[in-house]
Formats: structure tokens, C-alpha cells, sequence
């Protein structure tokens, strides 16, 4: 790939001419002032914690139903995170249960926008507003979702964290993360830690981090944002495709939302049966995925935070659950029939006998 050739002679392996254009572009395409790359999506949570100046004494609202990366993150700047309910409808945020947990203490909230379906933005930052709170979204499956007025995640809060893992919407060949922010003293404090305080070269400002990225992956990831929108309005007619063939059988679909703002990381239903559902399915050569069958909160690793069963009742119901058809842009019109087909001779044995 000439891309990567290119950086290979270069031999400036990172933060060079790729990242720079990579992190204009990506900033641009966001709708945000700046963005900063980094080497992936949990040091982008923690150093946009830590870039806002959350520490010790302070709490973090977010949802238990996350990847488990959201709430490391603000272990890791030693703030204290309070874990709230999903709606179970769209299975982003209670934005209801948010206003509620808000304490002295409460600095940031970070909405999640799961499986690629923005959280309802304008309703929590009032709530943000109102409290004086900063709003750091976790956009780490939502790259590109945008809203009937067109702006896209990244572009909502004071701060927003990218992974870019090859398996998300816009993935690198390995690793990857950014943040955006409009503010120029974050981004400012956000260059600084990503390598090491430094403002010139072993010159150093603060004591930070190592979170560089990869200049090869910036390389790779500049070329694929060009196929971002064309990969997930593929992933949104799948979805619509899914939605048509699974209508009249027994399991919860996504709820329906304008277009765009759901990208559809993952395609997720419900049902009580989820379990025996994918062992048949994979029996058929249907490979399905579970995210995620243990929430934040009833994780051995979270047991400091004081939770237990039944505190996060829908989480828990929708970690029972959830699972995630196949998705991704490649996928054809006879790949999802044949799966729609497996789930309909499961559900429904009598209408498919006849
Ligand atoms: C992938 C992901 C992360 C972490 O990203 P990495 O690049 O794997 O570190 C954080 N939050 C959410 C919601 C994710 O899906």
C-alpha cells in the first residue's frame, strides 16, 4: 500500500505529516475546532478526563452498559465513576436517572453512543448546562452519526473520544484513538500529555504520558474517513433490511430513528431466549456477538464502586438480552435473508414448516 510505503521511507513513525493532515481532517469532518490523535480509544477517554482536570474527589456519571473501557478511564484519573440505567428502548443514556445522580461532587458526565446511536445530546447538555458540568461523549462506535440538523458526534460535548480499534466504523490496521474539542486550551493540555508534557523536544511542561499514535495508522485511517459515509449508509440499509425480513417475529428490533443518526456499529435485538438463540444460530454458520453480557457495575473489577444485583435493573435485563447480528458494510442482500430465514424457522418452527 503505497500509504504506508510512503511513511516507511519517510521513517518519521509518528506524529509526523499524517497525523497532522489526519487530525485537520478528522476535525473538520466532526465539525469540531481541533482533533488530537492518540494511540486508542481508552487513552482518549483518559486524557480527555484528565485534559478537563477530573481527579481525586471528583464523579463521573456514565451507563453501566458500556464497554468497560468508559469506566476505567476515570479510575485511571482516580475519580469515583456513578453508573446509571440504559434506556431500554435505544440502550444509550437515562437521561431522567442522570439528573438524579448529580451530587456536589458530580464534574462531567460521558454519554455513550452505543452500537452507533447518538444519546438525546440536546437534553443532556441542559441538564450539563443547568449543573455546570462538563459533557466528554464516549463516541467510540459512533464515528460519522449525525443528527437531523447534521451535526455529527464529536462536535456535542466540550470534549469527545474516538477509538478507531479495526473493528469500529472507521478502524486502523491496528490501533488507533482521537479526541475533538473546540477549545483551544484543551487541545493545548491534550498535545502535552499525549507526549510526554513536551513542548519541544525533552523539554517538558508537565509530567504526561506516552499515548502518541502510529503515523502508519494515520496514514491508513486519512484514506478510509474518505469511505466513512459510503460504509455506514451501507450499514443503514442492512439495518433497514433487518428490520423488514424480522418484523413479525418475536424479538425486539432497534428502535427506528431518523436517518443518520444511528451508523449501526452493531445491529442489536432482544429476546428471552438469547442464549439458545445463538447457539442455533452459530449451528447454522451465523456467527453473532453479545455486547455486553456483564454491565459495568456487576463486574468483579467494578466491585469497589458498591453496586450489586439489582441495582441497575433494565441493564441487567438488557444484558440478558442483547445480541448482535452481523453487520458491516460488506454484508449482502443474501447474507442477511439467510440469517433473517435462520431466525424466523427458530422463532416461528409452525409458519416455516408450512
Ligand atoms: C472500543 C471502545 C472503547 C475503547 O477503545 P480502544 O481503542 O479499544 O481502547 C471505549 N469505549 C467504547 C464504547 C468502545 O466501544
Amino acid at each position: 500500500m503505497p500509504a504506508i510505503e510512503g511513511v516507511l521511507e519517510s521513517g518519521q513513525l509518528f506524529l509526523g505529516p499524517n497525523t497532522r493532515a489526519f487530525e485537520e481532517e478528522f476535525a473538520a469532518y466532526c465539525g469540531s475546532r481541533f482533533a488530537v490523535a492518540v494511540g486508542n480509544g481508552t487513552d482518549a477517554l483518559h486524557l480527555a478526563l484528565r485534559a478537563a482536570g477530573v481527579g481525586p474527589g471528583d464523579e463521573v456519571i456514565t451507563v453501566s452498559h458500556t464497554f468497560i473501557a468508559t469506566v476505567e478511564a476515570i479510575d485511571q484519573v482516580g475519580a469515583r465513576a456513578v453508573l446509571v440505567d440504559v434506556d431500554p428502548r435505544t440502550f444509550t443514556m437515562d437521561v431522567d436517572q442522570v439528573e438524579q445522580r448529580i451530587t456536589s461532587r458530580t464534574r462531567a458526565i460521558i454519554p455513550v453512543h452505543l452500537y452507533g446511536r447518538l444519546c438525546p445530546m440536546d437534553e443532556l447538555l441542559a441538564i450539563a448546562q443547568r449543573h455546570g458540568l462538563l459533557v466528554i461523549e464516549d463516541a467510540s462506535q459512533a464515528q460519522g452519526a449525525r443528527d437531523a440538523r447534521g451535526r455529527r458526534a464529536g462536535s456535542f460535548g466540550n470534549l469527545a473520544t474516538f477509538s478507531f480499534y479495526y473493528a469500529k466504523n472507521l478502524g486502523a490496521y491496528g490501533e488507533a484513538g482521537a479526541i475533538t474539542t473546540s477549545d483551544p486550551d484543551l487541545d493545548r493540555k491534550l498535545r502535552l500529555f499525549r507526549s510526554h508534557g513536551e513542548e519541544v523536544r525533552y523539554h517538558h511542561a508537565v509530567l504526561g504520558f506516552n499515548c502518541r499514535p502510529d503515523e502508519i495508522q494515520c496514514a491508513v485511517l486519512r484514506i478510509k474517513l474518505r469511505h466513512l459515509d459510503d460504509w455506514n449508509a451501507r450499514r443503514v440499509e442492512h439495518a433497514a433490511l433487518y428490520d423488514e425480513l424480522l418484523a413479525d417475529l418475536p424479538v425486539v428490533r432497534p428502535e427506528l430513528v431518523a436517518s443518520g443518526e444511528h451508523i449501526y456499529h452493531q445491529y442489536v435485538i432482544r429476546s428471552p431466549r438469547r442464549d439458545w438463540l445463538q447457539a442455533q444460530l452459530a449451528e447454522r454458520g451465523v456467527g453473532t456477538g453479545i455486547h455486553y453480557p456483564i454491565p459495568a457495575h456487576l463486574q468483579p473489577a467494578c466491585r469497589d464502586l458498591g453496586y450489586a444485583d439489582g441495582d441497575l435493573p433494565l441493564t441487567e435485563d438488557v444484558a440478558r438480552e442483547v445480541l448482535s447480528l452481523p453487520m458491516f458494510p460488506e454484508l449482502s442482500d443474501e447474507q442477511i435473508e439467510y440469517v433473517a430465514a435462520s431466525l424466523e424457522t427458530l422463532l416461528r418452527p409452525e409458519a416455516s414448516a408450512a
